[in-house]
């Protein structure tokens, strides 16, 4: 029995390799998740969510359980459905009930451990443009000639309401207008998409930081996914989340909270505080060396996924030398063999200030950060060997 045991177990090991060869590798296989390395926050896990979809129960073109898969497949925690309220594009096919695609999904959800959410996307015109609400409860609840009236449903089931693809489409596109200072004003309005798909909205991002609405970032993804593989530079688009758990309660409360980032392309992009948390988690110096003119040598190991980008602040910039020379780039997952600008003969403490080009604290800035290191004395030249 064991000798039989050992050689299955042999041979589903090959078939499993096979698969994976066959599917063009471990990135492609439906039995491989691909995980997102973004570090935990002292308190909080980083959940990895995307809470703007949709399915054939609107105007997508996938059914329920894909959207799950997808997730799975492309390293999320969470993600909410979120179809139209008022377009159902496949109505001769598919039952009008906004409530189905969270429904059929939820048991797949639980197989694979992805948390499900259930939303809905209200869809007017420009202005007041398109807005998601999620952890509904009862989505057909939503479906009213009136905007506001669709709103004021979503927040009696204590909804989280964000503003979707602020500049998209309209003349108004990418302006607050009256609604979004009526929806304020009544506590009805908790966050912004900075980030929709490829697209970065330097304004959302503004009215983010004046009005403390919470930043997020989602796909909005209508077919299927084609994110089989990633590159620093294109993947998903997702909200990191740090949440007090795992759990749809606790993402709730982080949104609540505004504790989020949004990964989009190369950027990250967030409010000062979570950045800097997260720069902090994300890069550790160390095997500092006394050097020579130039400055101290050291090794910096990048936990993340975003190739990180820092330049020395106030460095001429007039040509591309120059930028290469005042430019430290912290590939994704990797350590690199760095030179970091320390006065000759300095030793002990050092804080290097640096513009983390990649990390937007705010519309188009860089977050400014410090990298701490302590220079150890030169070591002594080995005296000549007596004669
Ligand atoms: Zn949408």
């Amino acid at each position: 029995m064991v000798a039989k045991g050992k050689s299955d177990m042999t041979r589903r090991v090959f078939l499993g390799l096979a698969m994976l060869i066959l599917c063009g590798g471990a990135a492609k296989s439906p039995l491989a998740r691909n995980e997102i390395r973004f570090p935990d926050l002292p308190g909080y896990v980083t959940l990895k969510c995307d809470f703007h979809m949709h399915t054939v129960f609107s105007d997508g073109s996938v059914w329920p359980t894909v959207r799950v898969d997808e997730a799975w497949r492309e390293g999320l925690d969470a993600i909410a459905i979120s179809d139209h309220v008022e377009h159902h594009l496949h109505k001769a096919d598919v039952v009008e009930n906004l409530n189905r695609p969270q429904e059929i999904a939820a048991g797949r959800a639980v197989e694979r451990n992805i948390l499900l959410i259930r939303g809905g996307e209200i869809t007017p015109a420009t202005p007041p443009g398109h807005h998601n609400a999620i952890f509904l409860k009862d989505v057909n609840a939503l479906v009213a000639d009136d905007f506001y009236t669709q709103v004021d449903q979503a927040a009696l089931q204590n909804a989280f309401i964000f503003w979707n693809h602020p500049g998209w489409q309209g003349a108004e596109r990418g302006k607050w207008g009256e609604a979004q200072d009526r929806l304020l004003k009544e506590k009805k309005l908790h966050g912004v998409e900075v980030c929709n798909g490829a697209m970065y909205y330097v304004d959302a991002h503004r009215y983010a930081l004046e009005h403390d609405l919470t930043i997020v970032g989602n796909t909005d993804m209508h077919d299927p996914s084609p994110y089989w593989d990633r590159t620093p530079e294109d993947h998903r688009t997702m909200t990191l989340v740090f949440a007090k758990d795992r759990s749809i309660e606790a993402i709730r409360e982080a949104l609540q909270a505004g504790r989020t980032l949004a990964w989009c392309g190369n950027l990250l992009v967030g409010k000062e505080p979570h950045l800097q948390a997260m720069f902090d988690a994300c890069v550790e110096v160390s095997r500092v060396q006394a050097g020579g003119k130039a400055g101290v040598r050291a090794q910096v190991k990048n936990l993340s996924e975003l190739d990180i980008e820092l330049l020395r602040p106030g460095a001429d910039l007039s040509d591309a030398r120059k930028k290469r020379m005042a430019t430290i780039l912290l590939p994704a997952g990797m350590t690199t063999m760095v030179v970091l600008p320390v006065p000759a003969g300095k030793t002990g403490s050092v804080e290097i200030p640096f513009k983390a080009m990649n990390f937007l604290a705010g519309p188009d800035e860089p977050l400014m950060v410090n990298l701490a290191i302590t220079v150890p004395a030169a070591a002594p030249a080995t005296a000549p060997a007596a004669k």
